[in-house]
């Protein structure tokens, strides 16, 4: 039986709203529904790999497209001189939430030294 569609795979198919600012062949990439930041896109595979964990050499093309696409969003978005950070999350220590791999893109803010909570020792 095959895999329930992602909440990402329905967004890039139109069954879910989403406020797409890019699409090719290759992936698609749109506004996120809780920015952290006032630039906050993910950039998506049509392909639901479920997370980066999931990649292997034939992604190697796929896994370089989104880092191009992800760059040329920052400069379209006005980011790419004061500067932006790409993330990937992966697991539940990373703070995966939606099982398809995605690009973060965040910008328009000083970030600091890390998004997000947490410790970063454990200790
Ligand atoms: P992650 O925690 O790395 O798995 O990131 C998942 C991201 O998806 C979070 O930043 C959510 O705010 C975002 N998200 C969840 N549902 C939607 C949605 N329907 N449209 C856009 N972004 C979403």
């Amino acid at each position: 039986m095959a895999d329930a569609p992602t909440l990402f795979s329905r967004i890039i198919a139109g069954d879910i709203p989403a406020d797409i600012v890019y699409r090719d062949e290759m992936c698609v990439a749109f506004r996120d529904v809780q920015p952290q930041a006032p630039v906050h896109l993910l950039i998506v595979p049509v392909t639901p790999l479920s997370s980066i964990a999931s990649v292997d050499p034939m992604h190697e093309r796929l896994l370089g497209h989104l880092l191009v696409v992800a760059a040329r969003l920052a400069e379209e978005f006005g980011v790419a001189a004061s500067g932006y950070r790409l993330i990937i999350n992966h697991g539940d220590d990373g703070g995966q939430t939606v099982p398809h791999l995605h690009i973060h893109l965040i910008g328009g803010r000083p970030l600091g030294a890390l998004v997000g909570g947490g410790t970063s020792h454990g200790d």
